[in-house]
C-alpha cells in the first residue's frame, strides 16, 4: 500500500495544532518543523507556504508577529547573547547581548510602510508596495542572530518570508533564534516557518537559495566573496557588503572628543561592525596631541617593534595566485584587547578596550579589513592629504566614512569625494545607525547595490492603482 507522506505529516501535525490550541486549519505539511530545515528544498517549500499564509492576514497580524521577534530578541538577550559568544567565539559577550536588544528595539516595521498617491483631472493613482514572497538571506559569522533578527523583522514587516543560510560558525544560535521565533508566533497566529534556517548550511546550500526558483529575490550580508556571489547569482540582490572604514581628523577637531568616539566606535563588539572604525589619518599639526588624547581616554598605545610582531600574527596571505592577499589571522579576528597586546609581546589591564599605534599608511592594518581592536594612525601632511588618503584606504567599497572637525568646508570635501552610504561627523560610527545619533538601525546596509541602511520599504515591490476619471474629490465641473 503507497503511503502518503505529506498528507499523513499534515493530519498529525493538525492534530498536535488542535491539541497545543494554536489554530489548527492553518498547520500545513511543514507545520510543528518551526523554521529549522536540513534542506534547502523543503525549507523554500515551509517559507513559501507561510507565505501564502501571511498573505491572507493583515498588517496588524505582521505587527504581532513582529513584536513577538522583538520581546524575545530582548527578553532572551542574555541567554542567546551568551549562546551567540560561546559559538563563535569572537566579538564581546556585553556587546553580543547589547546588539540583540538594539535590533528588538529599534529595527523599523510596519509603521515604515506607506503608499502614494497621485490625484489629478483624471482620477487617481495609488502607489502602494507589496512584498515579493520568500527572500533568500545569507548572514555573517560577525552578528549572526543579530542579523537574521534585524532581517527578519524588516522583511516579515514588508509581507515577505525568508529562508536564512547563517555562516556555518554562528549555524547553532541561528537555528535555536529561528526555533524560538517561530514558535511564539506559531502559539499566537498558527503560522510556522514564518523564518526559515538551514541548519548545516554551506557554500552549497547558499548556492542552491541562490537559485530556487521559490526565492524571490536574496539579500546577502557578508565580505567580497558573498556581495560577487550574490552579484552573479542571476536573481535581484540586495548586497550588504565589506567597508574599511577610515577616520579623518583635522586640526580643528575636539581632540578628546574624537578619541571617545573612535574607541566607542573601533572598541565596540572588538571591532567586527563593518561600519567601525578600522584606520585614522591625523593631520600633522595635532598627531601627537590626539594620540595623548587617546592614551588619556584609555586606549594603550603600541610601539613600533610590537606593532610589527602583532602584525606577524595578526595578518595572513590567502587565496590563490592573482586572487592572493592579506587577511586577518582566524586566531585574532575579534579577539580582546589584552589578546592582541600579548601577541604584540605586550601586557595590558584585560579590561583594554583598544590598541593604537602609529605606522605609515602602507601599512597592512591601514589596508586590510582587520576586526580587531587595534586602531593604526596615520600621520598626514594636511587635511587634504588625510582625505584622499581615506579616499584610496576605503577601497570604493563606498561603506562607511568618519570625520572630526569643526570645518564645514572640511566635511563638505571629504562627504563629496569618499561617497560612502554613511559618512559620520564628530561621533562614533555607530551613530550613524541611530545609536546616540538619528535616524534607525539595521545590521545590513546594502552598499554596492544603493539601498543603503534596509528598511521594510527595502523588501517590497511598488504596485500601481489606477482609477480613472473618478474620486479626485477636489471640484472639476462635471461634463
Ligand atoms: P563572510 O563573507 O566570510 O561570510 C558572510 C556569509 O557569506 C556567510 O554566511 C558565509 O558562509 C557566506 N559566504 C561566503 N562566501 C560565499 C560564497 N562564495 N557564496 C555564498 N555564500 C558565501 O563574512 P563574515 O566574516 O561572516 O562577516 C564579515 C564581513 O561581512 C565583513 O566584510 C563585513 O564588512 C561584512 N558585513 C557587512 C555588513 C553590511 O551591512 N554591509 C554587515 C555585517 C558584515
Amino acid at each position: 500500500m503507497q503511503v502518503d507522506e505529506a498528507l499523513v505529516r499534515q493530519v498529525v501535525t493538525q492534530v498536535l495544532a488542535e491539541v497545543s490550541g494554536a489554530p489548527a486549519t492553518t498547520a500545513t505539511s511543514y507545520t510543528g518543523r518551526r523554521g529549522v530545515f536540513e534542506d534547502v528544498n523543503q525549507a523554500a517549500a515551509a517559507a513559501r507556504e507561510a507565505f501564502l499564509q501571511l498573505s491572507e492576514r493583515t498588517v496588524e497580524d505582521r505587527r504581532t508577529i513582529i513584536q513577538h521577534i522583538r520581546r524575545i530578541a530582548i527578553d532572551q538577550r542574555v541567554e542567546l547573547g551568551t549562546m551567540e559568544m560561546e559559538e563563535t567565539k569572537i566579538g564581546r559577550l556585553e556587546h553580543k547581548i547589547e546588539k540583540l536588544k538594539a535590533l528588538g528595539e529599534m529595527t523599523p516595521g510596519v509603521e515604515f510602510l506607506r503608499s502614494e498617491v497621485f490625484s489629478g483631472d483624471h482620477g487617481l493613482a495609488v502607489i502602494e508596495h507589496a512584498p515579493f514572497g520568500v527572500i533568500g538571506a545569507i548572514t555573517p559569522v560577525t552578528h549572526s542572530l543579530p542579523t537574521i533578527t534585524g532581517n527578519a523583522i524588516s522583511m516579515i514587516a514588508a509581507g515577505n518570508t525568508l529562508i536564512v543560510n547563517p555562516h556555518p560558525n554562528g549555524k547553532r544560535v541561528a537555528a535555536e533564534g529561528v526555533r524560538r521565533y517561530n514558535d511564539a508566533i506559531y502559539r499566537e497566529l498558527g503560522i510556522d516557518n514564518v523564518i526559515c534556517v538551514v541548519a548545516e548550511p554551506t557554500l552549497e546550500s547558499a548556492a542552491a537559495i541562490f537559485q530556487h526558483p521559490d526565492v524571490a529575490i536574496i539579500c546577502v550580508t557578508g565580505g567580497p566573496a558573498v556581495a560577487r556571489a550574490a552579484l552573479n547569482s542571476g536573481k535581484r540582490a540586495i548586497v550588504a557588503g565589506p567597508g574599511n572604514p577610515p577616520v579623518v581628523v583635522d586640526e580643528t577637531a575636539d581632540l578628546n572628543r574624537a578619541a571617545h568616539s573612535i574607541i566607542q566606535g573601533a572598541a565596540y563588539d572588538n571591532n567586527l561592525l563593518c561600519i567601525a572604525e578600522k584606520e585614522v589619518f591625523v593631520v600633522d599639526k595635532v598627531f601627537d596631541r590626539m594620540l595623548q588624547a587617546m592614551q588619556h581616554t584609555g586606549a594603550v598605545q603600541l610601539n613600533t617593534q610590537q606593532i610589527d610582531q602583532l602584525t606577524q600574527a595578526a595578518i595572513v596571505q590567502v587565496g590563490e595566485e592573482d586572487r592572493r592577499h592579506a587577511a586577518p589571522s582566524r586566531e585574532l579576528l575579534g579577539q580582546d584587547a589584552a589578546v592582541l597586546a600579548r601577541a604584540a609581546g605586550a601586557q595590558v589591564n584585560e579590561r583594554t578596550e583598544l590598541l593604537f599605534g602609529e605606522t605609515d599608511e602602507s601599512h597592512p592594518f591601514v589596508s586590510v579589513e582587520q576586526m580587531m581592536p587595534f586602531i593604526p594612525f596615520v600621520r598626514c601632511r594636511d587635511v587634504d592629504q588625510a582625505i584622499d588618503r581615506a579616499k584610496h584606504y576605503e577601497h570604493g567599497f563606498r561603506h562607511t566614512s568618519i570625520i572630526h572637525s569643526n570645518n564645514v568646508r572640511h566635511m563638505t570635501r571629504m562627504g563629496r569625494l569618499m561617497d560612502t552610504t554613511l559618512f559620520v561627523k564628530n561621533g562614533p560610527s555607530f551613530s550613524a545607525l541611530g545609536v546616540g545619533g538619528e535616524g534607525y538601525i539595521s545590521y545590513s546596509i546594502a552598499t554596492p547595490t544603493g539601498e543603503g541602511v534596509t528598511t521594510p520599504l527595502t523588501f517590497t515591490r511598488e504596485r500601481r492603482c489606477s482609477l480613472i476619471d473618478d474620486l479626485c474629490i477636489l471640484g472639476r465641473p462635471e461634463k
